[in-house]
């Protein structure tokens, strides 16, 4: 990887080992979630592929045919989903012209100081299919609005995501 990459490059001008490293763990972006007119509702229920504990998907490679939601997330595809993903992540951040969070792995050299911080589902999400439908409104973990060119852009209305172009 080029030294500090992502404050030298646009995401469209990575190589395939930078654009996985900027991708933190977190696991944010494998919650459930909805949009509904303009708003984003992020649930505090796994996909069904996460592994909790690792915060990881279990089927990387046939996640997109197992759950038709998850979207690739590419550079070029990040402008429609940006809205979609946490404050946190790092391809949201960067596509809108901000740094990296200061405790990201790739400034600290490690998962430390986020997990310190608590960036990640693993100590809160709830297995895919322990809630019922009806229950779900009991999860809500947040709700963000969606900016009008974004919804146009969008489609379908759930998204766990994916992160390798
Ligand atoms: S793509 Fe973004 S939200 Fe998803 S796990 Fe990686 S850093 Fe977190």
């Amino acid at each position: 990887m080029r030294e500090r990459f992502w404050e030298r490059y646009s995401l469209g001008e990575l190589n395939s080992k930078e654009w996985e490293a900027l991708c933190d763990g977190c696991g944010q972006c494998c919650l459930q979630r909805y949009v509904d007119g303009n708003m984003v509702t992020v649930y505090g229920v796994a996909c069904e592929l996460l592994d909790i504990d690792s915060a990881r998907c279990k089927d990387y490679p046939n996640r997109l045919r197992k759950v038709p939601s998850c979207h690739r997330l590419t550079p070029t595809s990040v402008p429609k989903h940006y809205g979609w993903l946490p404050e946190t992540c790092a391809y949201r951040r960067l596509y809108k012209g901000k740094p990296l969070p200061a405790w990201h792995p790739l400034l600290i050299g490690d998962r430390s100081k986020m997990r310190k911080k608590g960036i990640t589902v693993s100590h809160y999400a709830i297995p895919s299919g322990s809630v019922s439908r009806r229950q779900m409104e009991r999860h809500v973990i947040a709700r963000w609005p969606v900016s009008r060119l974004q919804k146009r852009r969008a489609t379908g209305a759930v998204t766990p995501k994916t992160r390798r172009p």
